[in-house]
């Protein structure tokens, strides 16, 4: 049921259709919820989080945006699926989570957040896969710890040299066999992000 807008402002269930069409797939089970609490149970990151998923559901049932765009939580979900697997209802959660950061990303209220370096943290991350097809452990820390943490990079740094010298961590990035291929299928699935995103905005007016 698509939520109606009332003189005074958007009525609450909108920001929650909002949610549900613009996760991909188009069957994220969002209004389902039944405020269990067994994914806020079951999640690695629940003590980092401002928000557990059952209370950001909560949240978003009730047209709270600018609070669930504000919240760590998106930020800190590892997308390790657990919750997804528990949940009775079948709800997609951690898709929902990649949508709470998209929306997050073009609300511009990441900044907001007290997670407000992941989106930097993400883009460097899929730089590497871009150019590499991995991760690249060392770049990735430094080149994060440089932009927003300065003095911590000087203190780790002499961990992360253990760690090379260990064989832990390559000192060099390493670039995977056919990585051609894997650049044509991140920019199909770019292309079909880029029109997956048309098609919501569209289906919203
Ligand atoms: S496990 Fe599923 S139904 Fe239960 S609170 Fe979490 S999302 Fe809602
Ligand atoms: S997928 Fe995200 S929200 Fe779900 S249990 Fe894992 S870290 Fe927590």
């Amino acid at each position: 049921m698509v939520a109606q807008r009332s003189a005074a402002g958007p009525a609450p269930g909108a920001f929650m259709d909002e949610v549900i069409a613009a996760t991909p797939g188009g069957a994220s089970h969002l209004e389902l919820c039944v405020q269990c609490g067994t994914c806020g149970g079951s999640c690695p990151s629940g003590p980092d989080m401002e928000h557990t998923p059952r209370h950001l559901f909560a949240m978003i049932r009730a047209g709270m945006k600018e609070e669930v765009l504000r919240s760590n939580t998106p930020w800190y979900c590892v997308s390790c699926y657990y919750c997804m697997v528990r949940c009775p209802q079948e709800i997609h959660i951690t898709d929902i989570m990649y949508t709470l950061k998209r929306m997050a990303i073009k609300e511009g209220l990441y900044r907001e957040s007290s997670a407000a370096d992941a989106p930097d943290f993400s883009e460097t991350f899929i730089d590497f896969v871009n150019n590499y097809g991995r991760s690249f452990e060392l770049g990735l820390a430094t080149r994060y710890h440089l932009r927003h943490h300065p003095l911590t990079a000087v203190r780790k740094a002499g961990m992360g040299l253990g760690m090379v010298r260990k064989g832990r961590m390559d000192l060099t990035p390493k670039r995977i066999n056919g990585i051609e291929q894997l650049q044509a299928i991140l920019a199909k699935a770019r292309e079909l992000g880029a029109e997956d995103g048309a098609i919501s905005q569209g289906g919203r007016q």
